[in-house]
């Protein structure tokens, strides 16, 4: 829907993208044309006295903007024909604001253009006046209202969408407040609604329009950001495009040629992953999206493995709504690849039926339901009807506004009991899940699933509908498998397996717990007898809630304690303890880098010793330092700081110093060391671009970096990075430390 923007763009408004250059200049005569132009059956004759009745009612009424009122029905018409709607639709879209703002009333409407008019603009004007939608509860019944006005036709909703995309469109003109509040109202109220109608096309650009007055700096900052790489991503979007639709048809596997198009996210869709997953703006992979259209759901699927064949999948991220659908009919293959230049896209594959309903929603399939009046249109509708009901049946305004938010997700599924009750589950939901949900104990003893009277295992994946039903077992001690907890997708019914296990199974779970140590550990090299394993946890054990060792197996067993979680600080731990330490069971060097290393350091009296740089000081060239002889490596070199050097030397026993002895680094020779930093910032969009682009203009190489957002609303940015002296180090830490909202650098443990 990008009509209505023209060529004239005046460059230096601040404005949201979509609307950069926008004219509000519609007239009848561009309504006319547009439906002569796609030759579509419209009652022209209706249409133009709607329009005629509209502008004399209006007549001497001005926009904020200054127009002639009359331009925002034709512009409200004007979306409404754009979603291909019918000539009643089209005509309230004119008539909308009459009943509000004129002298006009329902009967005049009813009179002049029928029932179904008069009723539409009728229930479209009930929805104005909302109060404070920064708050749930206020939103929740602004959403149960509209829902309310819309369920006895479904068009009331789409000339209610089309005049508040107008007004968003037109926003600029209002006051700051009036901005404020109705950019709210749109993100909180009308875009839920546009997702879970699948009106996704219109849910972007409110997202957008709402977003750039909400918080207009972020807006810009993510605009900047997409900016400054524009040319590079067009070009790799038009490279990556030609290259598959020339393999696609040399493939020959398509009654005719695949389109293949180029894709922009919206960018409140980029602000929103960057803000809620935490990701850096370069993580982002559907910034680079490309969407592939076939014919039939059968070429989806071929095309899926055509793709993956000639570019590698990222196999964690696909995704097949085809074959499970979203609830607001969403269909399409969802996969990241890899370029041939290693750069991460998203690709979509879908029909051409698919792409209608995935842009225009409910509008898609709008005709064809009139004309059917089959039982599908009920179904799709029927959430409406389900939020009206169970918000009549409850005063419980928390549980009011939990039925909104699951029945507004896309993202949700609904699965019917066999009493036709209604459990909402996310997408990918086993009927595990399902039983839990239903309740724990018909959880613990099922055995079997019945999905739409056919029995299914119960690590099948339920769909939208689905009526389910759990067969359970009669057996009082029948409890959960271990391996449900592989099957079960949400936390809850996690969550209860887990206690179950914890409760139930207590020396099952200290074996279990205690052979997936072992084994972790041994894939790890921590090298330690069972019996310094208490010593060696220490108060790692009440950290975690254990008292014994016993209990943190039972815990690691039932799952409470996730050994992926916690190997990692037990590793550095263990080489902290025991690497360097006298205990010489415990070799494990870790060589910090290369031979080149070695020629950087000159030793005093030992020559052709191994040696290592400390892990616990990470000493580089340019640091004063010490080494030390390990028994069970070599000489391990240590920073004049370091404290498992300084309390050697407070301690002063005899045989213990005289294993430090006095090293020094050869100047000559350049050295390539690994080192370690962190950053402290203020968390912001960007940050993570900033000082990663330093570390490229200085040429640094990066071996390791992460980040992530810390509780208190700072960031912590890790690195190890490549460094050939303490300057150069220097140098960079008082760089970062420029960077705007850096709090700290410091150098850390690798
Ligand atoms: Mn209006």
């Amino acid at each position: 829907m990008d009509s209505g923007k023209s060529e004239n763009n005046s460059e230096n408004e601040i404005v949201p993208v979509s609307i950069r250059g926008y004219e509000d200049n519609f007239t009848i005569d561009m309504i006319i044309q547009k439906i002569m132009d796609d030759d579509t059956q419209y009652d022209l004759s209706k249409i133009i006295s709607a329009y005629n009745f509209a502008k004399k009612a209006h007549e001497g009424q001005k926009r904020s903007s200054g127009q002639p009122y009359i331009t925002h029905p034709l512009a409200v018409a004007y979306i409404t024909l754009e979603l291909k709607m019918d000539t009643d639709a089209i005509c309230s879209a004119l008539l909308h604001d009459v009943i509000e703002d004129t002298d006009t009333t329902f009967e005049d409407l009813r009179r002049n253009f029928g029932l179904d008019i008069a009723l539409i603009v009728d229930s479209v004007s009930k929805m104005k006046k909302m109060n404070d939608m920064t708050k749930s509860e206020q939103q929740a019944e602004a959403i149960v209202k509209i829902l309310t006005a819309t369920s006895r036709d479904i068009r009331v909703i789409i000339v209610k969408l089309a005049d508040r995309l107008h007004n968003m469109r037109t926003l600029k003109y209002c006051s700051p407040e009036k901005q404020k509040r109705i950019a709210y109202e749109t993100k909180n109220v009308y875009s839920p609604i546009a997702r879970r109608l699948g009106m996704n096309e219109l849910k972007d650009q409110f997202e957008d329009l709402s977003f750039f007055y909400i918080s207009p700096s972020s807006y810009l900052e993510i605009e900047e950001r997409l900016n400054n790489d524009m040319k590079e991503r067009n070009a790799f979007i038009e490279k990556t495009k030609n290259d598959i639709e020339k393999y696609l048809d040399t493939t020959r596997h398509y009654a005719e040629k695949p389109l293949v198009q180029g894709r922009v996210k919206s960018i409140f869709g980029i602000w929103n992953k960057i803000y809620k997953k935490h990701k850096n703006f370069e993580e982002i992979y559907d910034r680079y999206a490309l969407r592939i259209i076939v014919n039939t759901r059968e070429e989806c699927f071929i095309a899926m493995s055509d793709i993956i064949k000639d570019y590698p999948a990222i196999s964690s991220r696909s995704k097949d709504y085809i074959n499970n659908p979203k609830s607001n009919g969403y269909q399409s293959i969802h996969l990241t690849v890899l370029s041939e230049e290693g750069v991460p896209f998203e690709v979509q594959i879908r029909t051409w039926e698919m792409h209608r309903v995935a842009e225009y929603g409910l509008a898609a399939h709008w005709k064809y339901k009139l004309s059917m009046n089959d039982s599908k249109g009920e179904k799709d509708l029927s959430w409406i009807s389900r939020i009206i009901d169970s918000c009549e049946a409850s005063d419980d305004p928390e549980e009011i506004i939990s039925i909104i938010n699951m029945e507004l997700s896309p993202d949700n599924i609904s699965i019917i009991t066999p009493k036709a009750k209604r459990i909402m589950l996310p997408i990918g939901a086993t009927p595990i899940d399902f039983a839990y949900k239903i309740h724990t104990e018909v959880g613990h003893k099922a055995i079997q699933a019945k999905v739409n009277n056919r029995l299914v295992p119960l690590s099948s994946e339920l769909h939208h509908d689905d009526i389910c039903e759990i067969i359970t077992s009669k057996d009082i001690n029948k409890g959960p498998s271990r391996d449900w907890l592989n099957i079960a997708k949400t936390n809850y019914a996690l969550s209860k397996i887990r206690i179950w296990f914890r409760d139930e199974r207590r020396e099952e779970n200290i074996k279990e717990g205690r052979t997936r140590l072992e084994i972790e550990f041994r894939k790890n090299g921590i090298n330690i007898p069972e019996s310094k394993y208490t010593e060696f946890f220490g108060k790692d054990l009440r950290r975690h809630n254990c008292e014994t060792l016993e209990d943190f197996y039972a815990s690691v067993g039932y799952g409470g304690i996730q050994l992926v979680n916690i190997i990692p600080r037990l590793k550095d731990k263990y080489e902290k303890m025991y690497a360097d330490s006298t205990d010489r069971k415990i070799p494990a060097p870790v060589v910090v880098s290369g031979d080149s290393v070695k020629d950087g350091v000159i030793l005093d009296n030992v020559n052709g010793i191994n040696y290592k740089c400390a892990l616990c000081c990470n000493p580089l060239p340019g640091d004063d330092i010490v080494g030390y002889i390990t028994r069970g490596y070599g000489l391990s070199v240590h920073t004049t700081k370091c404290t498992n050097y300084v309390s050697a030397v407070r301690r002063n026993i005899p045989e213990e110093l005289e294993r430090w002895i006095k090293v020094q680094w050869n100047a000559e020779k350049p050295v390539q060391l690994h080192t370690s930093f962190e950053v402290i910032a203020i968390d912001r969009v960007g940050l993570v671009h900033d000082i990663t682009e330093l570390l490229y203009d200085a040429r640094i190489p990066i071996v390791h970096s992460s980040s992530r957002a810390l509780k208190n609303g700072n960031a912590l940015f890790e690195s190890t990075i490549i460094i050939s002296n303490i300057e150069q180090l220097k140098r960079l830490f008082d760089k970062i430390r420029k960077i705007s909202g850096v709090i700290s650098v410091e150098r850390s443990a690798t």
